[in-house]
């Protein structure tokens, strides 16, 4: 005997008359003064069952004891509904199975929520996630997120990429995480980390003469966990040799457009806009904005040198944005605690109400001049942000995002994707004040730019690129150094010695001197990039068994704690967080 003939969701007028075996879960079971209904489910939909004590008394008998998610197996013939009881918003709603032969396979105890409910819990549908599986949500996300893989590998496929298995446990890899450390009890005291990345080894690869290496890659970072964050992610994982940054940024093109095409919606027009890192802290505050609206950040450093208002006049930098609305008092209050929250110590403004009146304490200060340049016009509110270049783009940039939002400005419908290119090579660290890497110690410097690496870190651009996607970053990638010479610089730069070099990266200065091709690549979130085509907030809406903000799973209760001597084996010992400090 088989299990069934079709699938639920199969079932249409056409089939009337044909005799059929069908098996799924009760979704719900309704008495009608003899005749029972049963809604019968699996992954492709839903179709009626009716038992009629009259035809089928062992089945009626049996079905009163059926209750929501039982499991069940039925057999009947397919009849068309009366007219009245056709159901329109269901697919298999013209017909339904009468059923003579019914089985319970496996029971169900009562549930803790029901399937489908949106407003359970997300800790409660976490810990039971193959209850929460079984909703059309989850349905659709897992299946979308298998739709775009498998369009994506066979766009790889096509181009001639190799899939190319790399080792989850490693060296550290430095992008700009923490580490997540396997202990190994062969070698007490030592330790793997978790791969945050396969970087050197897809670099490995090139210098092993693969050409174009790829993998759908699982990435291991500790870090907070957030809508766009888990401990474990994936990536499409790319690297080409003998490429320019153009040909790399063709591919991760060809790849989002055939993710589009696959799940059937309109794909974004190639080649995607580009944009300087420079232009886009300065027009936008952020090098990842949301070009679906303007909202661009305006100088006003020149015109307030000799403003009659001090702040201004004192400040290296002035700027400011002008939003289409005339602000309450209560509004500017709560925007002034968003500037606040990104360093700004107050928030100037002018609002211009619907008459063309101006209403702001600095307005008295302003000259007619800059009162004409910077007011919007009726129904707006000029935001000012003023002090060192990088506060003020932080400040504006993070008012833009908000009001973005808040205002709804993004146009509806639009996907805009978009390249960020020529980043800076280096930045200061907050914290030592040395220099570091933007991207990651293997990124090139822009060509011409390499003197630059020691005579004047600060100058250099790099080649690294980010692809953006509606504000967020899908994305990063760079042409690598391919000299060893140029890789040691740029250690040395970074403060590392030789010997360090040596201890640390040996390895990859051995393989550069070896013969080393030019290449770079790309690394872009796949949960990331699912979540947004899938229209969902967070990515554990797209990801089958995700871990909550507290960095648990709630399903299995992992993390747990370890026994002693499972421990002393692997020569580690746990300090009991009272014994920390
Ligand atoms: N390894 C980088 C990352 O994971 C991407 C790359 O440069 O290819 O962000």
């Amino acid at each position: 005997m088989s299990w069934r003939d079709t699938t639920c969701g199969a079932l249409r007028a056409s089939d009337a008359g044909s005799r059929v075996t069908l098996a799924g879960w009760a979704d719900t079971r309704r008495d009608h003064g003899g005749l029972v209904f049963i809604d019968l489910r699996d992954y492709s939909g839903k179709v009626q069952l009716v038992i009629n004590p009259a035809n089928a008394p062992e089945a009626a008998e049996l079905a009163r004891e059926i209750r929501n998610e039982f499991v069940l197996q039925a057999e009947g013939e397919v009849v068309l509904r009366a007219a009245e009881a056709v159901n329109p918003n269901l697919p298999t709603g013209e017909v339904e199975l009468r059923v003579d032969t019914l089985r319970i396979v496996s029971r169900s105890e009562p549930l803790p929520f029901q399937i489908g409910d949106e407003t359970v819990d997300e800790v409660l549908r976490l810990r039971y996630r193959y209850l929460d599986m079984r909703g059309e949500r989850m349905q659709r996300n897992l299946r979308l997120n298998h739709t775009i893989i498998g369009a994506i590998r066979r766009e790889m496929d096509s181009l001639g990429f190799v899939d190319v298995w790399t080792p989850s446990m490693t060296k550290g890899t430095p992008e700009g995480a923490r580490d997540f450390l396997v202990p190994v009890r062969l070698q007490p005291g030592k330790f793997f980390a978790l791969a945050q990345s396969p970087q050197l080894f897809k670099q490995l690869t090139m210098i092993g003469g693969l050409d174009r290496y790829y993998q759908i890659a699982t990435c291991w970072r500790d870090e907070d966990l957030r809508a766009d964050r888990q401990f474990e992610f994936r990536q499409l994982d790319l690297e080409m040799s003998f490429v320019d940054r153009d040909d790399v940024l063709d591919v991760l093109e060809a790849a989002v457009v055939a993710s589009f095409d696959a799940v059937g919606r309109t794909a974004p027009v190639r080649p995607f806009p580009r944009m300087s890192y420079a232009e886009a802290m300065a027009r936008y505050g952020t090098d990842k904005p949301d070009l679906r609206f303007g909202l661009e950040i305006e100088d006003a450093t020149e015109l307030t040198r000799t403003s009659g208002f001090g702040v201004f006049a004192g400040a290296p930098v002035v700027r400011y944005l002008v939003a289409p609305r005339a602000f309450s008092r209560a509004d500017l209050g709560r925007l002034e605690e968003i500037a606040k929250e990104w360093g700004a110590k107050g928030l100037a403004y002018l609002v211009t109400d619907e008459s063309g009146e101006v209403r702001s304490p600095i307005a008295k200060f302003l000259s007619e001049e800059e009162l004409a340049a910077f007011g919007g016009g009726p129904g707006t509110t000029t935001l000012f942000a003023a002090g060192d270049e990088e506060l003020v783009g932080r400040v504006l940039g993070g008012l833009r995002t908000h009001l973005g939002r808040e205002l709804e400005l993004a146009q509806t419908g639009a996907e805009v994707f978009h390249w960020v290119i020529d980043f800076p090579l280096f930045e200061r660290d907050a914290d030592s004040g040395n220099w570091t890497f933007l991207h990651h110690p293997f990124t090139a410097p822009a060509p011409g730019d390499e003197d630059k690496v020691e005579a004047d870190p600060g100058g250099a651009l790099s080649q690294h690129y980010d692809l953006i996607w509606n504000g967020w970053e899908m994305g990063s990638g760079s042409i690598r150094i391919h000299r060893a010479d140029l890789q040691e610089a740029v250690f040395r730069t970074m403060g590392m010695g030789e010997e360090e070099q040596r201890a640390k990266f040996g390895f990859l200065l051995d393989a550069l001197k070896l013969g080393a091709p030019p290449h770079g690549g790309f690394a872009m979130g796949i949960d990331r990039f699912v979540a947004l085509m899938a229209g969902e907030p967070d990515i554990r809406q797209v990801i089958a068994f995700p871990k909550v903000a507290s960095g648990s799973d709630p399903l299995t209760g992992a993390p747990t704690e370890m026994p002693d001597t499972v421990l002393r084996e692997l020569g580690i010992r746990a300090i009991a967080p009272k014994d920390q400090a």
